[in-house]
C-alpha cells in the first residue's frame, strides 16, 4: 500500500494534482495507480510550523510518500514586504517536514523549490547545477535562501541518513484555484482579478512596473502531471526543473494582453512605473527534464490562461480573493 500525503494540498498546485489524480484514466501515467491513497492537506489539519502538529499528521495518516508543497508563498510585492516572514515559516515548514520523514521512515519526499533559489547573477540559461553559485535577487532573498537549503538538507540527510528525499523546481505556475488576492498574488492572478474588475466597474485596469520583465509560466495541471512523473519515476537526491522550453518567456506586457483578450475587456490599460519590476528574467532549461520524461505536451499558453480565467469568472465568489476583494 502507498499512501502519498500532499502538503499544501489545497493550495494552487495541490488542487492541481489532486485534480488530475482524480481525471486521469486509473492506472495511466499521470492516473491513480491500484493502492495508492492520497491525502490533500491543508493548514487546518496541521500547521506545519509546528513540530508537534507536524507529527500529528504523520502518525495519522502514516504516509510512505510527501509530496511537500505547503509554504508562505506571495508575489514579488509580497515578498518585498516580509522578509523575514518568508524566511522564517519556510525554514520551519521545510525542517519540519524532512524531519518528520526522517523519524517515521518515509520511503521518499520531493519538496517543491522555485526559480526564486537561483543566483541573481548568474549564466542563462538555469539549470540544476547553478543553485548555489552566488545570491538571490534581493526582491525575494528570505524566501529564496529558505527554499535553498532544502536541497542542502537534502543532500545532508541523504549522506547521513541514506533518505530518499528530491525537489523540484517550477518557473511560475497559474490556473485555477490560484490565489488571485489583488495586491499579495503572483502576477497571473492578481491582473485577471484587476481586469475582471476593471470590466465589471468600469475602472482602470492598471498593471504594475513597466512590463518589460520575462517570466517562464507553467499552467498547474501541467506541474500536477510532472510532480506525479517525479514521483514514480525519479529517485535521484539532484533537483529537476520542471517548466516550458527556456524560449518560452513571456513579458509582462504579454500577459497582460493576453489577460484583457481572456477576459473581454475593452477599455485602455496602463502601466504603473513607480512600482517594481523584480527581476529581469530567469529563464530555465527543461533539458534535463525533458531527457527523463521523453514525450510531454504542454498546454500552451493562450489556451491555459483562457481556461484559468473561465474558472475565476465561474467561481468568482468561492476562489481566493484575499481581502481586497472589493465587490
Ligand atoms: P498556495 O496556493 O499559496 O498554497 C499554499 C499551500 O500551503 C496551501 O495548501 C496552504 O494551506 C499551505 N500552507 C501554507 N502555510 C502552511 C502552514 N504553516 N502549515 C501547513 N500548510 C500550510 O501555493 P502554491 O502556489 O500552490 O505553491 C505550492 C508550492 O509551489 C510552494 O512550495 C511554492 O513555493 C511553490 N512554487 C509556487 C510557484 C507559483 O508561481 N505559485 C512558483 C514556483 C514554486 P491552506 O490552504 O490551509 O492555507
Ligand atoms: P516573480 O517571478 O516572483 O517576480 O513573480 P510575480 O508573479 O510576482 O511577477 C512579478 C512581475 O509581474 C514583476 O515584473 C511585476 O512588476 C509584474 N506585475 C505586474 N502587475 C502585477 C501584479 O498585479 N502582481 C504581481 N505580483 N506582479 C505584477
Amino acid at each position: 500500500m502507498t499512501t502519498i500525503l500532499v502538503t499544501g494540498g489545497t493550495g494552487l498546485v495541490g488542487k492541481a494534482i489532486e485534480h488530475i489524480i482524480n481525471t486521469e484514466p486509473e492506472g495511466s501515467r499521470f492516473g491513480k495507480k491500484p493502492g495508492e491513497t492520497w491525502i490533500f492537506a491543508s493548514s487546518g489539519d496541521a500547521d506545519l510550523r509546528d513540530a508537534a502538529q507536524t507529527q500529528a499528521l504523520y502518525d495519522k495518516y502514516k504516509p510512505t510518500h510527501v509530496i511537500h508543497l505547503a509554504a508562505l508563498v506571495g508575489g514579488l510585492f509580497k515578498n518585498m514586504k516580509y522578509k523575514l516572514t518568508f524566511l522564517r515559516e519556510n525554514i520551519l515548514i521545510n525542517d519540519n517536514i524532512l524531519h518528520a520523514s526522517h523519524v517515521n521512515q518515509t520511503q521518499k519526499v520531493i519538496s517543491c523549490l522555485s526559480t526564486c533559489v537561483f543566483p541573481d547573477k548568474v549564466e542563462y540559461p538555469l539549470d540544476e547545477d547553478k543553485i548555489h553559485g552566488g545570491p538571490p535577487h534581493e526582491s525575494n532573498f528570505g524566501y529564496a535562501h529558505a527554499k535553498r537549503m532544502v536541497d542542502v538538507q537534502n543532500h545532508a540527510y541523504k549522506e547521513e541518513f541514506g533518505c530518499n528525499f528530491t525537489s523540484a523546481i517550477p518557473t511560475n505556475v497559474f490556473g485555477p484555484y490560484d490565489n488571485f488576492d489583488l495586491e499579495d498574488s503572483h502576477v497571473i492572478p492578481g491582473l485577471i482579478h484587476k481586469c475582471y474588475l476593471a470590466k465589471k466597474n468600469g475602472t482602470p485596469f492598471v498593471v504594475a512596473g513597466t512590463g518589460r520583465p520575462l517570466r517562464q509560466f507553467i499552467y498547474s495541471y501541467d506541474l500536477a502531471k510532472l510532480f506525479i512523473w517525479q514521483l514514480r519515476e525519479y529517485d535521484d537526491v539532484e533537483p529537476v526543473i520542471l517548466s516550458v522550453g527556456e524560449d518560452e518567456e513571456v513579458s509582462i506586457k504579454d500577459v497582460a494582453n493576453a489577460i484583457v483578450n481572456a477576459v473581454g475587456f475593452e477599455g485602455h490599460y496602463s502601466f504603473d512605473t513607480s512600482r517594481a519590476d523584480g527581476q529581469y528574467r530567469k529563464p530555465a532549461s527543461n533539458k534535463k527534464l525533458l531527457s527523463l520524461i521523453g514525450e510531454f505536451e504542454f498546454t500552451p499558453f493562450e489556451k491555459a490562461l483562457q481556461e484559468t480565467v473561465e474558472w475565476f469568472v465561474a467561481n468568482y465568489d468561492t476562489a481566493r480573493t484575499g481581502k481586497t476583494k472589493t465587490s
